[in-house]
């Protein structure tokens, strides 16, 4: 698998996920008016992997496939079925088809 652009052969997944944050507020002022300033940094509250977006060449950006896109032929007789987050990218042989 090399990518069609650069023939190089780096790819990602990219994914895009949803995060809630918090940041307090500094109230030490309690009268205060003008800009409230922050004590500490964002936190993360909430994190959800939204939607896995595609794949991607890491060297020129090129994307080899979107998710949308899926099942797609890539070389010499295979085909990327599907992305799973966790395990990895399932890729299958289309030679067999021919027979079937
Ligand atoms: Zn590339």
């Amino acid at each position: 698998m090399e990518c069609k652009k650069c023939n190089k052969s780096i790819f990602a997944v990219v994914r895009k996920n949803d995060v809630v944050e918090y940041r307090i507020i500094d109230t030490n002022d309690r009268n205060g008016i003008g800009i409230q300033g922050w004590k500490g940094n964002w936190r993360t509250e909430e994190k959800k992997v939204m939607k896995i977006l595609g794949i991607r060449c890491q060297n020129c950006d090129e994307w080899l496939v979107k998710s949308g896109d899926m099942p797609i032929d890539i070389d010499g007789g295979r085909r990327i079925e599907s992305i799973d987050g966790n395990k990895g990218v399932k890729i299958i042989s289309t030679g067999l088809e021919k027979f079937m």
